[in-house]
């Protein structure tokens, strides 16, 4: 790959990124209070002032202010700055593995990723689930799945037997605390994260967050905002992964097939006739 390109689609991602991180931000801020998303300046949520250019560079003006406002002192969370991070290495991720030669794929898993991260910031913030926002992931993760299975059906069966893994696991809880438990945020996006990534990868999905919780859940011991919200920050992350490199996702299926992008034509998956039979 020559030098420039790279060096010139990096700065690009990463502006772009941490743009529509801040949009994002301003999702988490302005959605749980009903305010308007745009028309209305950026201002800071103690003193209201209006801020000012300098102050709106994203993650530049939060390192540079030591994560404070410049007017009257009050700490910006660092969950904003970690958000608008969190998109421009998104925009850059998707960027270099899959532009150009999956177009389609690349724009769905862009936006889908986006709004991965603002649900996932949401909750963090609000600890709930914003529907609005859950229905954009299921819409774009259905028109994944059609662009690669070819299938209605396919997004169906695995949204239905992710919610079944989410239902199971709700009985166990409650099961165990021996009363009703509500039902768990983490297991209605698992069924939406199940419907994104097909059946063949929800083995990895449900694997895969699992292993990813135990992580999250040590740094949430020094990080309280997380806490309440390891399950679903470990699903959310699994199905990004699984969303940007679909093959990882069926390493721990029995179905052999792999996805093969052809420039101008999209993606497709191709199934592999005998790869289990002997060599
Ligand atoms: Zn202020």
């Amino acid at each position: 790959m020559d030098i420039g390109y790279v060096l010139g689609s990096l700065i690009m991602m990463t502006v772009l990124g941490l743009s529509v991180g801040n949009f994002a931000t301003s999702l988490t801020y302005r959605l749980p209070r009903g305010l308007k998303i745009a028309n209305d300046p950026p201002y800071c949520d103690t003193c209201h002032t209006y801020l000012e250019t300098r102050d709106m560079f994203p993650f530049v003006s939060w390192l540079i202010n030591r994560a404070k406002c410049r007017f009257c002192g009050a700490p910006v969370p660092a969950l904003y700055a970690f958000v608008e991070l969190g998109c421009a290495v998104w925009f850059n991720a998707t960027w270099f593995t899959l532009w150009p030669h999956a177009v389609d794929a690349y724009l769905v898993t862009l936006a889908h990723g986006v709004f991965v991260i603002t649900l996932l910031s949401l909750h963090i913030a609000e600890k709930r689930l914003f529907p609005i926002v859950l229905i954009l992931i299921a819409g774009l993760g259905a028109i994944y799945r059609v662009l690669f299975d070819a299938s209605v059906l396919g997004f169906l069966i695995s949204a239905y037997l992710a919610l079944m893994v989410g239902v199971a696991g709700w009985l166990l809880s409650s099961a165990v605390k021996r009363q009703r438990q509500p039902f768990p945020a983490v297991a209605i996006l698992l069924a939406v994260a199940g419907l994104c990534v097909g059946k063949d990868s929800l083995p990895m999905l449900v694997g895969g967050s699992a292993v990813l919780a135990l992580p999250i859940w040590l740094i949430s011991q020094f990080q309280p905002s997380l806490r309440g919200s390891t399950g679903v920050i470990a699903v959310g992350l699994t199905l990004m992964t699984l969303m940007l490199f679909p093959s990882l996702g069926r390493t721990l299926s029995s179905e052999c097939a792999q996805v093969e992008c052809v420039s101008g034509k999209g993606c497709q998956r191709l199934m592999i006739a005998n790869c289990h039979g002997p060599r």
